[in-house]
């Protein structure tokens, strides 16, 4: 080591700054790298060195075009000399697709950084609200590291070993809270960053959450941190809860939700984040991240915000259907808690045993059972056939005589003041677009008068004149901009907001609203409407007590809400 004491930062990552210079991708001909191959490089780098000097980085990816700036520590060895090009300044390029591995000793550490280059630029999703032809979610945990990979060692821990902990913790709690999970691995091995992001891809994820825990120089560095891609802008909101819930569980120093372009968040489609648990390098705190207590508690503020963010921003629709069957094909027939195998099974049924169901989801029915819903494979029951429903006036496949809102659904239907689909359902849980809203709103109150309203984004719009009508009757308001936003789904409070404008009922004293615990979350715009809705009746809590003004209305609450109003 030289005289001259040099002040180390954090990570090398916070050090990493990407340029986008280009962004026409030069399609070659790409081959595959295999997981051994990329393995096989990996170790041929760390094995030039002592084990416990060795920072493995979380890997970033570099498209075609960019260029990565490492002046700030340019003497890199390369594993390869085909991935990239590095001139003496430390400026990388990025030539062919594939993994390169960089390393460099850095004070008393050894830094790897893993580059991937992809063959091309990903589709990045624009954030889909269709609603998923499921009723439950799929959640991606990939436990960072693994195997060869030990990623960074301190305090006689491997963060590979406690990624993998946290990790399964993570499993179980969103498991027991009915969501469809994947793991990247469940035991201790390898697998390159392009592999877990494909894993991820192959799976349909709703989002993607990877576990990692921190390094620094500084002995004193700790807290929690965590990030997504400034290339998929729209997944910040899934970090920012899931680092709320992480300081709110540990009580550890919040270093805030950050970005940084880790493969793992630019290679995956679904919305991604990474979160850095904690630092392994801190003494205190590696004692605690490696406790099975605190563990817990990070899983459990990982799963909250993962929970929170589905129930917020992903919508998942099952088809509710009425009907009986009995059980065929086998002598005993799981009944799970949510409909695939990889869920826990809460008892069974034996040959013949008549099962009512009320829902479908795949190829999974939905059943009574015992006093709770579960979930029996559809290839082992078969529908009794009945007779025609001669009562059954609307007929949607989805919407029987025993579903909560047929009466009011029959008659709005009937009237005309709202449709089914071509496929015969009624598709009663999905939500609904504000144009669609406002049509509806329009039929049911009559109105007709217009004044030639028309905003940037509606002049083009299939309900050009409906909402001309909405916003001419005092119903609805652009969103600014000149904007109206007639394709996005409509909240419980903005459907509150019209319905108030319209009645005239808003109310500035908040005692009612006041009693839920999500009160807060209300938009100021839309208190007092959400008030006088509650107190008219209109608007109603849901069934686990909340106002839920961020939720979206879902078409049946559409209908039962503009039927209180309409009696
Ligand atoms: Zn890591």
């Amino acid at each position: 080591m030289g005289g001259m004491r040099v002040k180390y930062k954090l990570k090398i990552k916070n050090l990493i700054m990407i340029t986008m210079l280009a962004s026409m991708p030069t399609l070659l001909d790409t081959t595959i790298a295999n997981a051994d191959t990329i393995e096989d490089e990996f170790l041929s780098v760390i094995n030039k060195y002592k084990i416990e000097d060795v920072v493995v980085e979380e890997g970033i990816s570099l498209e075609k075009g960019e260029i990565l700036d490492l002046s700030q520590y340019p003497n890199w060895e390369l594993s390869d000399n085909e991935t990239i090009e590095i001139n003496s300044n430390g400026i990388v390029k990025a030539v062919n697709e594939g993994t390169v591995f960089l390393s460099q000793r850095i004070g008393e550490k050894v830094y790897i950084v893993e580059i991937y280059v992809p063959s091309e630029i990903p589709t990045i999703n624009i954030v889909s609200r269709e609603a998923k032809p499921r009723g439950y979610y799929k959640v991606f945990i990939d436990a960072g590291h693994g195997g060869t990979d030990p990623g960074s060692l301190g305090c006689g821990y491997r963060e590979s070993d406690i990624n993998l902990q946290v990790a399964k913790k993570v499993e179980s709690k969103l498991k027991s809270k009915g969501i469809d999970v994947k793991m990247s691995r469940s035991s201790d091995i390898y697998y390159s960053l392009s592999e877990r992001s494909e894993m991820a891809n192959n799976y349909g994820a709703d989002l993607f959450v990877s576990i990692h825990q921190n390094s620094a120089e500084q002995k004193s560095a700790n807290g929690i941190e965590t990030y997504y891609t400034e290339k998929k802008p729209n997944d910040k909101p899934l970090s920012n809860d899931i680092q709320t819930n992480l300081i709110n569980k540990t009580g550890a120093i919040n270093r805030k939700v950050k970005t940084a372009n880790f493969a793992v968040l630019t290679q995956t489609k679904m919305t991604a984040a990474l979160a850095e648990c904690g630092f392994i390098s801190n003494p205190e705190e590696a004692n605690k991240i490696s406790n099975p207590t605190y563990q817990d508690k990070l899983a459990t503020g990982i799963a909250d915000g993962i929970e929170k963010y589905l129930k917020e921003n992903v919508i998942i629709n099952e088809i509710q259907m009425t009907a009986t069957g009995k059980v065929i094909n086998a002598n005993s027939l799981n009944v799970r808690k949510g409909p695939s195998t990889s869920f826990n099974i809460i008892g069974t049924l034996n040959g013949g045993d008549e099962v009512k169901i009320v829902g479908k989801s795949n190829d999974w029915y939905k059943i009574e059972y015992n006093g709770v819903y579960g979930y029996v494979s559809g290839s082992y029951i078969e529908l009794n056939t009945t007779e025609p429903d001669q009562d059954n006036k609307i007929n949607f496949t989805d919407v029987g005589k025993d579903y909560w809102a047929y009466s009011q659904i029959e008659s709005f239907v009937e009237k005309g003041y709202i449709d089914g689909y071509e496929d015969g359902t009624f598709r009663p849980q999905d939500p609904i677009k504000r144009n669609e809203f406002v049509k509806i709103f329009n039929r049911v109150f009559g109105l007709t008068e217009k004044s030639g309203i028309v905003f940037g984004d509606t002049k083009d719009n299939w309900a050009k004149d409906e909402i001309d009508i909405a916003v001419t009757n005092g119903v609805a308001q652009g969103v600014g901009d000149n904007k109206f936003e007639p394709e996005q789904y409509i909240t419980r409070e903005a459907a509150a907001k019209m319905l108030a404008n319209y009645m005239n009922i808003e109310d500035k004293n908040h005692d009612k609203i006041n009693k839920f615990s999500d009160y807060n979350q209300i938009s100021d715009w839309a208190r007092d409407a959400f008030e006088g809705n509650l107190e008219k009746g209109y608007i109603q809590g849901t069934d686990e007590g909340k106002l839920a003004p961020k939720s979206n209305i879902k078409r049946a609450e559409v209908v039962t809400l503009l039927s209180r109003v309409n009696n």
